[in-house]
C-alpha cells in the first residue's frame, strides 16, 4: 500500500496554505520539499556531534567523520557503486559537471578534441563544456531530437569520430521529461572507446539507478533534488577513470603532504574535495536516501507515473492545450502551452490559486529554440503529489484560460 496521506504527514510543508488556498507544489523538478526526519538530522548533528570532519581526533570530530563517511556509503549502497571511493561529495550537479569537464579537460583534452552533448541538455552540461571549448578549443557536437522529444540514436552513432573523447547526456529531461536509454547509450560509447557522463539530476529523484547496470563512468546528482538539503551533491566516477584524473580545486583535505617544492595528493575519493565538506549536508542526504529507500523507488516509480499518465490525459483534454515531450518513456514532468497565453501569466495566475509551477526556459534554451518557443510552463511531481492536485492544475489552468478569453 503506498500510503500518500501518511507519506504527506511527513513533509510539513505540504499542511500550509498561500494566499489563503492549500499548497500545491508542483515545481519538483526546480527542487522537493523536505521530509521532517532529514530536518531533524540536520539540527540534531549541529546540537550533539558538530566538528571538522577527518582532521580531529576528539570524540566529537570522529562522531562527525563516521557520520560523514557513513553517507557516503549510503550514497554508494542507493546507487550500487561498486565502492565507496568513486562517490565524491559535491555542492550539487552542477559542480559534480564542471569538476568532471574542468578535470577531464585537463588531463586527456586537446584542441580540436569533441564532446557529443544532446539537444535536451540542461545548462549546467552545456556551459561547462563551453567553458573548456574557450580554454582549449574543443568542440561540442549536439545529438537530435524527433518531436515526440526522443533522441535520434542513429545521429547519435554518426558524431563518433577519432577526435570523440567524452559524451555527457541528460538521463532524463527536466523540460520533456523525456527518459534517454543511457544504458544503450553508454555501450555504444564505449564500442567507440568513449567515456560516458550522465546528468542524473532528474532521474535519482523518480527512479532506482544501477551503476553497475547502467555503465556509465561517471554519474552526477543534486541531493535537494531527491529530499535532501541544498548545497550537497554526488559525483560518482568509475574508479579507474577517476584515478587517472588531476584534482579539480586545491586545499586542505585533498593533500598528502604540502612543501613549496612540492605537495602530494590524497587517495581517492578525498583528492577531489578540498575544503571543510557540507558533513552536516552529507548527514542530511543520507537520511533523505533512507527514506526513499524505505518506501521504495520503485513503489515510487509507479505512483509518479500513474500521476503523469493522469496528468497528461487530464491536460490533454484542455482546449488549446500543446504539451510538449511525448517520449515512450517519460518521466514525472509536463511541460506546457495553453493557446497564446504566455508562459508567465500562466504561472502567475496559478500561483494566485496556491499552485505552484515553474515558467520560462528551464536552463535548457537551445531546447527551446528546437521547439520553437521561448518558455513553457512546468509542472513537476514528486512522490507526494495525488491526483487531486493533477486536479486542482487541471481546474486552474481552465480557469486562467477562461481569464484570457481562449
Ligand atoms: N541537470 C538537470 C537535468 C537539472 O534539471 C538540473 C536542475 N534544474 C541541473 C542539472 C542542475 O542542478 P543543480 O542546480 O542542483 O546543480
Amino acid at each position: 500500500m503506498y500510503d500518500i496521506e501518511q507519506i504527506r504527514k511527513d513533509f510539513p510543508i505540504l499542511g500550509r496554505e498561500v494566499y489563503g488556498r492549500p499548497l500545491v507544489y508542483l515545481d519538483n523538478s526546480a527542487t522537493t520539499q523536505k521530509p521532517k526526519c532529514v530536518v531533524d538530522a540536520i539540527t540534531e548533528e549541529y546540537y550533539s556531534a558538530n566538528a571538522n570532519v577527518h582532521r580531529g581526533v576528539h570524540f566529537l570530530s570522529q562522531k562527525a567523520t563516521e557520520l560523514h563517511e557513513q553517507s557516503r556509503e549510503t550514497v554508494r549502497q542507493f546507487i550500487n557503486a561498486r565502492s565507496s571511493n568513486e562517490i565524491v561529495f559535491t555542492r550539487g550537479t552542477t559542480e559534480s559537471i564542471n569538476l568532471l569537464a574542468t578535470s577531464f579537460g585537463e588531463g586527456f583534452m586537446q584542441a580540436g578534441d569533441e564532446v557529443i552533448l544532446s539537444v535536451m541538455e540542461h545548462h549546467s552540461n552545456i556551459v561547462p563544456w563551453q567553458l573548456l571549448a574557450m580554454r582549449k578549443g574543443i568542440v561540442l557536437r549536439v545529438i537530435p531530437m524527433n518531436d515526440q522529444g526522443e533522441l535520434l540514436l542513429d545521429e547519435y552513432e554518426r558524431l563518433f569520430s577519432k577526435r570523440t573523447k567524452m559524451v555527457a547526456v541528460t538521463h532524463v529531461s527536466n523540460v520533456l521529461g523525456t527518459v534517454n536509454p543511457v544504458q544503450e547509450m553508454a555501450a555504444t560509447a564505449h564500442a567507440h572507446g568513449v567515456p560516458i557522463l550522465v546528468d542524473g539530476a532528474q532521474s535519482v529523484p523518480h527512479m532506482a539507478v544501477d551503476m553497475q547496470e547502467m555503465d556509465a563512468d561517471f554519474f552526477a546528482f543534486s541531493g535537494h533534488k531527491v529530499y535532501g538539503p541544498t548545497g550537497v551533491g554526488v559525483l560518482y566516477g568509475k574508479e579507474e577513470w577517476l584515478d587517472r584524473l588531476p584534482p579539480y580545486q586545491g586545499g586542505g583535505e585533498m593533500i598528502q603532504s604540502v612543501s613549496f617544492a612540492k605537495t602530494t595528493f590524497q587517495g581517492l575519493p578525498f583528492k577531489f574535495e578540498a575544503g571543510t565538506p557540507d558533513y552536516i549536508g552529507t548527514t542530511a542526504l543520507a537520511k533523505a536516501l533512507d527514506y526513499v529507500s524505505a518506501i521504495g523507488m520503485d513503489r515510487i516509480a509507479a505512483h509518479e507515473r500513474e500521476l503523469t499518465l493522469y496528468a497528461m490525459q487530464e491536460l490533454g483534454r484542455i482546449p488549446g492545450m500543446r504539451i510538449f515531450g511525448e517520449a515512450g518513456r517519460k518521466d514525472a514532468v509536463v511541460s506546457f502551452l495553453v493557446g497564446d497565453i504566455h508562459h508567465l501569466d500562466m504561472g502567475t495566475l496559478l500561483d494566485r490559486l496556491g499552485i505552484a509551477v515553474r515558467t520560462g526556459h528551464h536552463c535548457a534554451q537551445p531546447l527551446m529554440e528546437r521547439l520553437g518557443v521561448e518558455g513553457t510552463v512546468r509542472a513537476s511531481f514528486a512522490l507526494y503529489n495525488t491526483k487531486a492536485e493533477v486536479d486542482a492544475l487541471a481546474e486552474g489552468i481552465r480557469r486562467v484560460a477562461k481569464m484570457f478569453g481562449s
